[in-house]
This record gives C-alpha cells, sequence and structure tokens, in this order.
C-alpha cells in the first residue's frame, strides 16, 4: 500500500512528526546549552541597557531572536551570553564597556529569577538543568576586553567570565584575528606572542574556558598546542563546507579531535553556505562534517542569535532548536550523539578545563561564594576563619562541590599542619598557619604571582600591571553613537 503515490505525502508528514515529537521527548531531558548569544548587546543597542524600559520586558520582547517565551520553545537550557564591545574600544574604554556589559548579564539574571540562574560552573548547569532555568553564564568576546592585562583578566574571572574570545575582528597585541587569513589584516603574533601564551596558561590556571571563534588558523593552532585543557569555538562553522576564513578548517578539526576540544557552529547565513541565504539543512550540512571529521564528541550548538543581521530559513530565531534536533535524527544521528551536541560535549570540556585548577585558586573562589564552609575545621586557624568570615557571601550554590572544602583539603595540607618555614609548595601547603589574615593573602597572591613570573630581566611583561607598551594613551569613547557590530 506504501507505493500508492497519494499516501506519499501523509507518510512525509507523519515521518516528520516523529522526529520532532522525539526531539522534544529527548530535549526535555537534555535541554541546548548555546556556546553564543548576543542579546545583551542587542540591551545596549536597543536601551541602553535600560532594563526597566517597558520595551525592554524580555518576555514581550520583539524584533530579537532572543526572549523568554523563544527560549522556553526552544528547550534552551544553558547559555554563554555574550559580553562584547567593538574592536575600536581597544586600548580606549573597552575595559569599562566590558564591566557594563557583565553588569547587564548579572542584572538580568537578576530581574528573571524564574527563568535564569547565573552560574559559573559545570555543577551550576547541571543544577539549573534540574530547576528547570536556563543556566546562565558569561562569555568575553575579545582579547581587547582585558586591555593587555592579567590584573584585568583575573577580575573578569572573579566577575563571571567563563570563556575568552581571544580576538574579535582585530588583533590584539599578543594575538592575531582571522582577518589575517583573508588578508586584511597584517600577522603580528605569528598565532601568539609570549604575552599570548601567559595569557593562555592564565586562563587554564583559572579555570576559563578558552574561546577560538574570531582567531586565525596560526592562533588556532598554537593555542591547541599550548592549551593543557580541551579548548572551545564558541561561534563557528565548517570551512570545508563553506570557505569563510571565520570557519574551522579540517586540519584544525583533526586537532580538536586529538584534544577532545568542541566546535559549536555558527548559524551566520554567510558562514553557513557563504552566501546571504541558507536553510536549515545546510546548518546540519555543517554538524554532520563535524561529526565525520573531528568526531560526534567535537559538535555542538553556537548560533550567535542576535549578534548577525540574517540567520537560516527554519532557524528563524532560538526557538528553532528542535527542529535542528528533529533533522539530525532524521540523519541517522544517535540519541548519544544528539545529547552531546546538546549538552554533553560542553559539559565534558567544562569539567576537563575546571579540573585543572589548583586548590590555591579553588579557595579565592570558595572564600567570595562559600566562606560558610570553613567555619567546622576544627584545626582551622582562627585569625584565617576572620578573613573568610568578613568576606562578602556571595550567592553561590553551586560552589558546594568545590575542591577547597575542607573535607577535600588532605590532612597533609592543612594549613594547621603544614611547617612554618615550608613555602616551597603551592596551595594550601604553602600556607603558613601563624600569619595574620592579610599577611596571609599578600603571602598567596605573592606565591601565585612567583608562579607565574619569569626570572627579572628575561621577559618584558609583568604579571599583574598592565605593560605600558601596550597602552597607547587615547581618549575615551564615551558619548559616541553606537555602531552595529562587525561579525
Ligand atoms: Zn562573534
Amino acid at each position: 500500500m506504501w507505493t500508492r503515490w497519494w499516501l506519499w505525502p501523509l507518510v512525509a508528514v507523519c515521518t516528520a512528526d516523529f522526529f520532532r515529537d522525539e526531539a522534544e521527548r529527548i530535549m526535555r531531558d537534555s535541554p541546548v546549552i548555546d556556546g553564543h548569544n548576543d542579546l545583551p548587546w542587542q540591551l545596549l543597542r536597543m536601551f541602553n541597557n535600560r532594563l526597566q524600559d517597558a520595551r525592554a520586558n524580555l518576555t514581550t520582547l520583539a524584533d530579537t531572536h532572543t526572549n523568554i517565551p523563544k527560549l522556553r520553545a526552544g528547550f534552551v537550557g544553558g547559555q554563554f551570553w555574550s559580553v562584547y564591545t567593538p574592536c575600536d574600544t581597544q586600548n580606549q574604554d573597552a575595559v569599562r564597556r566590558t564591566l557594563e556589559q557583565i553588569d547587564v548579564v548579572h542584572r538580568m539574571c537578576q530581574m528573571y529569577p524564574e527563568t535564569f540562574l547565573y552560574v559559573t560552573s559545570s555543577a551550576g548547569i547541571r543544577q539549573a538543568f534540574q530547576e528547570g532555568k536556563v543556566a546562565s553564564l558569561i562569555g568575553v568576546e575579545g582579547g581587547h576586553s582585558i586591555d593587555s592585562s592579567l590584573g584585568v583578566l583575573r577580575a573578569l574571572y572573579q566577575l563571571g567570565m567563563r570563556y575568552l574570545t581571544l580576538t574579535h575582528n582585530c588583533n590584539t597585541p599578543w594575538a592575531d584575528n582571522w582577518l589575517v587569513d583573508t588578508g586584511d589584516s597584517k600577522p603580528q603574533s605569528q598565532g601568539l606572542s609570549p604575552f599570548g601564551q601567559r595569557v593562555v596558561k592564565e586562563l587554564n590556571r583559572l579555570g576559563v574556558l578558552i574561546d577560538l571563534a574570531h582567531v586565525s588558523v596560526a592562533t588556532m593552532k598554537a593555542t591547541l598546542q599550548l592549551s593543557r585543557a580541551p579548548v572551545i569555538f564558541s561561534h563557528s562553522s565548517a570551512y570545508s563546507v563553506c570557505a569563510s576564513r571565520r570557519n574551522v578548517p579540517d586540519d584544525v578539526l583533526r586537532l580538536v579531535k586529538q584534544t577532545d576540544s568542541l566546535v559549536m557552529v555558527n548559524f551566520y547565513n554567510n558562514y553557513i553556505s557563504c552566501t546571504n541565504k541558507a536553510n536549515l539543512s545546510q546548518v546540519a550540512d555543517h554538524l554532520d562534517h563535524i561529526k565525520e571529521v573531528a568526531g560526534a564528541r567535537a559538535v555542538g550548538f553556537g548560533g550567535d542569535f542576535d549578534g548577525v543581521p540574517r540567520v537560516p530559513e527554519g532557524l528563524e530565531d532560538v526557538s528553532k532548536y528542535p527542529d535542528l534536533i528533529a533533522e539530525l535524527l532524521r540523519r541517522n544521528w544517535t540519541e548519544a550523539e544528539v545529547k552531546g551536541a546538546l549538552a554533553n560535549n560542553l559539559l565534558r570540556v567544562f569539567e576537563a578545563v575546571e579540573q585543572l585548577v589548583p586548590s590555591v585558586s579553588r579557595l579565592g573562589t570558595c572564600m567570595a561564594c562559600r566562606p560558610q564552609v570553613f567555619s567546622h575545621e576544627k584545626s582551622f586557624n582562627p585569625s584565617l576563619k576572620i578573613i573568610l568570615t568578613t568576606l562578602n557571601p556571595h550567592q553561590c550554590p553551586e560552589r558546594q562541590h568545590l575542591n577547597c572544602h575542607p573535607r577535600n583539603v588532605p590532612a597533609s595540607q592543612s594549613p594547621s599542619r603544614v611547617p612554618v618555614t615550608d613555602l616551597s609548595r603551592g596551595g594550601w601547603e604553602g600556607a603558613r598557619p601563624t600569619l595574620e589574615g592579610w599577611e596571609f593573602r599578600q603571602e598567596v597572591t605573592r606565591r601565585q604571582e612567583a608562579e607565574l613570573e619569569p626570572p627579572r630581566g628575561a621577559d618584558p611583561h609583568p604579571g599583574v600591571q598592565a605593560d605600558p607598551k601596550l597602552h597607547p594613551s587615547g581618549p575615551s569613547l564615551s558619548g559616541k553613537p553606537l555602531e552595529l557590530r562587525g561579525l
């Protein structure tokens, strides 16, 4: 009976419904974590970050790819919100503008607590999944946001940055961007300069994901070689499918496979089809290709919604994710492969990055987030307890699992058992139990810096202060009209 021609449309409709239903079933259990969304940029452009403006209501917000009903319909369970400031703020007011965008993400989460849960860890993402909220993370898009300062980088980490895109569409003084590969920018660092290598090491040390979207191929390769943990491309597609230099070439995809890294596919038409028009099926072609070359563990989604002017037919906004998942199922992706692309691959990479963090860095975060976890450590030095309990106990429930919990600090590393004279080892091991609070903090900082500092005179880049050579003075861009971003 299936050969009767008049039944074919009915079969097609039923099959389509089957895959769509399957997609929804899978996504109820494993919602999508998207690597890059520029809603914060739209909030700046449209409302100057005034979230109280009636038109900025995220429940009714129109003319954007993203609002709360669309996030719900799309089963979006995790989102790296892009914190972005244009390249022409480099060496000018990039840091201030970056802080303002971080602020708007924080305020957005505070204004809609029933929808967003601000998190800074893989455990936090899992918690948001359980609560049926959108895990909201901060990705800083462009190395110019750190103003060539490891101090700024560390401060951004404290404010929630969990990935840093090494460049946007401009070189930083320490990393080359993708326009080097088109001939529109001059190569300056041949990938990463020595200071750029320090940035990568510091991101590893802090537990911040390294994002290679927007960088040159030389920067991709140098970073993949140097990083001690897998990296991500938060919004990049496959060069072999669409020959845009913003996409990832196959030789780099093979490095992605070797390093267990992740490519989160960008939906921008011009990176999907290399023309102004594209459709959902062509996006799936990119996903298929990355899976074929780098493996299913290397695939993710980074739609670039609200950061691009044109998106594919069938993927008009964030509500359309289930349609893309249905297409992958139609192409014989297994449920495990689909779940990997939705969330598990990102969680795997994030956990690998988190596992690099030595206990001293965890201590820093723990002190800010959960000072009370230390209060029942009987052998803990009383003077240290004073510091810990006077720090601002920010809400940070997802941090309860941290290694710095006293239960996780081996007895041999407990501060009270460390010889006073032993400052040769890192982390807890060097903490002098007899030091007063302020002194202790200075000691920890000094030893962190010592890890980073090369011998005197060997390297012109100081570990904490910005290098004056990288900071030509320039006027503030305050008051300058906002321009639409480059892509
Ligand atoms: Zn971008």
